[in-house]
């Protein structure tokens, strides 16, 4: 079983690919044991990320057991347990040795500038991902992790992704001691995000979002203030307000381009025309954030929303930074706050699917119905 993406919002489930097979020495066959639905998926569902491949089989953040390795394979072993980070690095480019893990040179022939992702779109690397039974992992001795004994399998598949890619929110933000740091997006990575806000000293952490729900997890899970963007007149006034008129210390952009379109609406209800689905919460970050502030972009913007409102970053001397996240070089510090129990992602983990209902999966994601927060999807065996 796969799953099989036909076009945006149509997916389906493949009874009939054949399993992946080995095709250079250093790969692995990993039979998947869990796997998660990603809001960086959700962008493939909508048709949001260029050359989205039909027959493709997305998912990024899975774990499994090794069946088979290929003759160069020396670390990983059959039989393994493993958590497969999203980033399909070689291990020995420049930027790999450099562990900026999320940017490999070698796993992407489509495109140099960017890494090689499982499940991802051929922008990606178009590597099959482990929304699936069986799935082909490049580069086997260098990602994969053989899972902690007495790791939850559902905190195991989480260091994927999503709880890495929330730090390194945080982390890229530049948090001082006392800062107060807004998040847009309550989604796993802004949930993650900043609840690791305060571990680099964050004095207050705001998160800002749309859906109530989400907005009541903020709080409970991330220790937030969480406001919806709906009862604001303007998001950035209300940041000002909020600190005094000098704006946040840090901004975090854990929304990335959402599925709304690019015509203005009244997004907020208030009669405030935005460009929605663009790069609404970018621009929020950017104005909202002091002088000389930062703004981490970990949200994923596919063309045509490549747009910054460039004349606000050099007047207010603003520093954007932004990556892919580098899993591995995250895990021995993240697989440590696990197993002492500062951390609990599965937390954010609501609902259970069997990978046969993958379709209603991304559906009902996609909606934000049910409470949804994090889609688990669980092969037949
Ligand atoms: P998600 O879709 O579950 O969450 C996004 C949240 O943003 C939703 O709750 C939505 O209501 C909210 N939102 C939409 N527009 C908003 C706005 N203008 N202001 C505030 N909130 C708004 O997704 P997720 O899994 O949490 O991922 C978040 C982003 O991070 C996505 O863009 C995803 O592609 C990206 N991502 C990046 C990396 C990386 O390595 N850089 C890794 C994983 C995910
Ligand atoms: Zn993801």
């Amino acid at each position: 079983l796969a799953m099989n993406f036909r076009g945006p919002r149509q997916i389906r489930l493949d009874r009939n690919k054949p399993e992946p097979e080995i095709k250079h020495p250093y790969d692995a066959i990993v039979r998947v044991t869990r796997s998660l639905i990603c809001g960086s998926d959700l962008h493939l569902y909508h048709g949001r990320v260029p050359d989205t491949r039909v027959g493709m089989t997305f998912g990024h953040e899975f774990t499994g057991v090794v069946e088979a390795v290929g003759s160069g394979v020396q670390k990983l072993k059959v039989g393994d347990h493993v958590l497969v980070p999203f980033n399909v690095a070689c291990g020995s480019c420049p930027h790999c040795k450099q562990e900026l893990y999320g940017n490999c040179n070698e796993s992407n022939p489509q495109a140099t500038a960017v890494g090689g992702f499982f499940g991802y779109a051929h922008t990606g690397g178009g590597y099959d991902g482990g929304q699936a039974e069986y799935v082909r992992v490049p580069y086997a001795d260098v990602s994969p992790t053989i899972i902690p004994a007495g790791m939850d399998l559902e905190n195991a598949v989480l260091l994927t992704d999503v709880v890495p890619t929330g730090y390194q929110a945080a982390e890229q933000g530049g948090i001082h001691k006392g800062d107060t740091v807004v998040v847009f997006g309550a989604g796993p990575v802004g949930l993650m995000a900043a609840r690791f806000a305060w571990f680099f000293g964050a004095a207050r952490v705001i998160v800002i979002d749309h859906v109530d729900y989400r907005l009541e997890f903020a709080r409970k899970f991330a220790f937030a203030e969480a406001y919806n963007y709906r009862d604001m007149k303007d998001p950035v006034l209300f940041v000002k307000k909020a600190t005094d008129y000098f704006g946040a210390d840090v901004c975090i952009d854990a929304v990335g381009c959402d599925a709304s379109g690019s015509a203005l609406q009244d997004i907020t209800g208030k009669g405030l025309l935005l460009q929605a689905g663009s790069a609404t919460a970018l621009h929020w970050a950017i104005n909202s954030v002091k002088k000389g502030g930062i703004v981490s972009i970990i949200g994923v913007y596919g063309p045509p929303w490549n747009l910054a409102p460039i004349g606000s970053l050099m007047n207010k001397g603003i520093t954007i930074r932004a990556n892919q996240a580098s899993v591995k070089r995250l895990l021995p510090k993240l697989i440590d706050h696990i197993m002492s129990g500062r951390i609990n992602p599965k937390e954010m983990i609501t609902h259970r699917i069997p990978l046969e209902d993958v379709s209603d999966a991304y559906r009902m994601f996609s909606s934000k119905l049910d409470h949804i927060i994090k889609p688990l999807l669980i092969p037949p065996r």
